[in-house]
């Protein structure tokens, strides 16, 4: 919990739950609270149902004093402290409850919460793609229900309380962007909400760093379909060699692919650019259908094929499909168009890196430069472990094929690939490297006006801010 935890929930039960029930609840005492003053009934047809209100949970990860400054602000009906810090001075208006632990508490209250609801719950994981798959889902399937999904990339076990105590019986469904930094992550989280939905976008070297191997990242995601509900729907990446890797000999439902290149049961073909975004036909019950996303890249279309496989699972109509994609709304910083200084188009794909994903990225710059100065701006992929210096050569050989007009590296990294595409055949004239995102900038600020500049580094590399001082004012 690294905020002031806001929740609500209605319909949980008939009958009143008072602030002492919900002490109880989380096994703390109630020092301080009126009932009323926290939860009060409201009317919404028959049964009537409980609305929702706030409560504080404190986290250890913020100072105490940080935290009251946010408790006086926010004025929850009510806080929740360990022992030690219930003597210091709340407001009155604001109930009271101790518990040894807060965090414990805080999944005891979501665990309650969670056995009053029934969602159908999807799980996405995967090496690059997680987030974008979960929000073309989430566009297509809010059409149809109400849903709690992860939010940005708040996607681990100790985030999965935080979505599960916000569920009432309304919410048809539960999406869940499943992400780990450790071996076990995703286990856990699947030990708790048994996704009956399951879709791994591909298996990549995002996190060999902190994971020690691809090995063990193939184990990781492994863990989604060891995790899953008996009888559930699993879709895997049919083009994608590591998920072959995956073992699904003892998994107890369906397995269905989504693919391009090789025989898939969401299968894309006749796959293009358009001016705003990708356009491609899947064949579904034997009649092919045209899709649109407002995004460019393949490797979208691959993220849409995942969300259109879960949604034919979840039996939705192929125009509600339709509709869903085409106003997807992309997750900033994922191929962000953005307006530059002097007429220069940005593309801002800096929310993260890792090699799949950048040349993925650089295909996109080829694509939309057509004709005008193509330049590609990389910084260092991190958490690659033993793997970085090969990854960033790839990367420099690849950048060398597709040949950019100008290759600008920024880290220390990221030389690498600014040598190797030069040693591969790249005009070495045509690559710079920096070692500040400021020296970089001001050697950018030099180039045509009409040039499609391309960022992409790891999340540590801050490349936004280097956008920021491209863009037009
Ligand atoms: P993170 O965990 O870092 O948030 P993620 O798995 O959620 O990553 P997204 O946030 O959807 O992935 O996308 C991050 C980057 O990965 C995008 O900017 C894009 O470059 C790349 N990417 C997205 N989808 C794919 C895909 N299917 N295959 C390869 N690269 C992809």
């Amino acid at each position: 919990i690294h905020r002031p935890c806001h929740f609500g929930w209605e319909g949980i039960a008939t009958k009143s739950v008072t602030l002492g029930n919900l002490a109880r609840i989380i096994g703390g005492n109630l020092v301080r609270g009126d009932a009323n003053l926290w939860l009060k009934t409201a009317n919404f047809g028959k049964p009537k149902y409980l609305r929702s209100d706030q409560i504080y949970f404190y986290t250890k990860k913020k100072s105490w004093n940080q935290q009251l400054d946010a408790i006086r602000r926010v004025r929850p009906k009510a806080v929740v402290l360990p022992p030690s810090l219930s003597h210091h001075p709340i407001p009155p208006s604001v109930g009271l409850i101790t518990v040894k632990d807060t965090f414990a508490a805080f999944w005891r209250l979501a665990l309650w919460n969670w056995r009053h609801c029934s969602p159908r719950v999807i799980g996405i994981t995967g090496s690059a793609g997680k987030s974008t798959t979960t929000e073309m889902t989430a566009s297509i399937l809010k059409r149809k229900w109400s849903m709690i999904k992860t939010q940005g990339n708040l996607n681990t076990y100790s985030f999965l309380p935080s979505y599960l105590v916000r569920l009432s019986p309304g919410h048809r469904i539960l999406l869940l962007e499943m992400g780990m930094k450790s071996l076990n992550n995703i286990a856990r989280q699947c030990s708790v909400v048994r996704p009956e939905i399951g879709a791994i976008t591909n298996v990549g070297e995002a996190h060999v760093g902190s994971l020690g191997s691809l090995d063990r990242v193939v184990r990781a995601k492994q863990e989604l379909i060891d995790g899953m509900r008996p009888g559930g729907v699993l879709f895997l990446n049919a083009d994608d060699p590591r998920s072959r890797k995956l073992n699904t000999r003892h998994f107890r439902g369906i397995v269905r692919t989504f693919g391009i290149r090789n025989p898939a049961d969401v299968r894309a073909h006749s796959v293009r650019y358009t001016s705003r975004g990708m356009e491609f036909r899947v064949r579904l019950d034997r009649t092919d259908y045209p899709f649109r996303i407002p995004v460019f890249g393949v490797h979208n279309v691959y993220n849409a094929l995942a969300a259109i496989g879960i949604a034919r699972a979840l039996r939705v109509p192929v125009r509600d499909i339709q509709e869903g994609l085409a106003h997807f709304q992309p997750p900033k910083m994922r191929l962000q168009f953005v307006p530059g200084r002097g007429g220069r188009t940005l593309i801002n794909d800096a929310w993260n890196a890792n090699p799949t994903a950048m040349m993925e990225g650089l295909k996109v710059l080829k694509h939309v430069s057509r004709g005008r100065p193509a330049v590609a701006v990389l910084g260092d992929m991190l958490e690659l472990g033993n793997l970085s210096r090969w990854a960033h050569q790839q990367v420099g050989k690849f950048v060398a094929k597709i040949s950019p007009d100008w290759l600008v590296t920024v880290g220390k990294e990221a030389r690498e690939i600014g040598t190797t595409a030069a040693a591969m055949g790249m005009n070495p004239s045509r690559v710079r490297h920096f070692r500040t995102r400021e020296g970089a900038a001001r050697f950018l600020q030099q180039l045509p006006r009409n040039a499609v500049i391309y960022f992409k580094a790891s999340r540590k590399l801050h490349f936004e801010k280097l956008v920021k001082l491209l863009r037009a004012p």
